[in-house]
């Protein structure tokens, strides 16, 4: 376990998912943990590379059987992150990248302090009503009500967060977040190997 992570969270329509997907696209070596949820699956989501959709009372059981690393309730249904997702997926070499809510980050912070912390916002809160309610013609449904009764609240505890990502253009974010990865990549622990080489240490 190592400290290899990036954990990006903000209010739900700020659009993490689509910012992560592109970055995953860019960069098909970096890993996405795979979080559990009891909430139903979105169009267009696949079972076990968006998320383990799983009942509540699965996902009870893993709580009792202290499957998870992180998990909380978020607007009506529970997220987690389970041990054997990271345990699993990472090595030592690896950086993985992890879409959880504010309650998760601040949970991960204490855990793994190394980790880089990204907070993605909407350009306003005009913007992000308007792309809940366009995100799958889902409207303005009780969830989404309360996912923007929720984003004031979450907006104000960025200063948790190491970088802000405003996604008002999508590819301008986009390579703000790219930017954000390619900084981490450069952090001495993915270096390190090449200089002990050179002057014959060891770790
Ligand atoms: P989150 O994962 O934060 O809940 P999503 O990635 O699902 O948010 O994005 C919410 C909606 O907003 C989706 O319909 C997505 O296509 C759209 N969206 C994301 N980024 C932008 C953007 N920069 N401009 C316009 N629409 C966007
Ligand atoms: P959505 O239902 O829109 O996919 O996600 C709702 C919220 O749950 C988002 O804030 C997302 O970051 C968060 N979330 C997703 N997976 C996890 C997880 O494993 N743990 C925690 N704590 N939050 C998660």
């Amino acid at each position: 376990m190592n400290d290899n992570l990036i954990v990006v969270s903000g209010p739900s329509g700020s659009g993490k998912s689509t910012l992560i997907q592109m970055l995953l696209k860019q960069h098909p070596g970096l890993l996405f943990s795979v979080s559990h949820t009891t909430r139903p699956k979105r169009k267009g989501e696949k079972e076990g590379k968006d998320y383990c959709f799983v009942t509540k009372e699965d996902f009870k059981k893993m709580i009792d059987g202290d499957q998870f690393l992180e998990w909380a309730e978020v607007h009506m249904n529970y997220y987690g992150t389970s041990w054997r997702e990271i345990q699993e997926k990472s090595n030592l070499a690896d950086i993985m990248i992890l879409d959880i809510d504010i309650q998760g980050a601040r949970n991960l912070k204490s855990r793994f302090p190394g980790a880089w912390y990204v907070f993605v916002v909407p350009p306003s809160m005009d913007e992000l009503k308007k792309r809940l309610i366009n995100r799958q013609g889902e409207g303005l449904n009780l969830e989404n009500q309360k996912r923007l009764a929720c984003a004031r609240d979450e907006l104000a505890q960025y200063v948790m967060y190491d970088f802000l990502v405003v996604n008002d253009d999508k590819d301008r974010a986009f390579s703000d977040l790219n930017c954000i990865y390619m900084a981490f990549c450069q952090r001495l622990n993915f270096k390190k190997a090449l200089v002990l080489k050179m002057i014959g240490g060891q770790e």
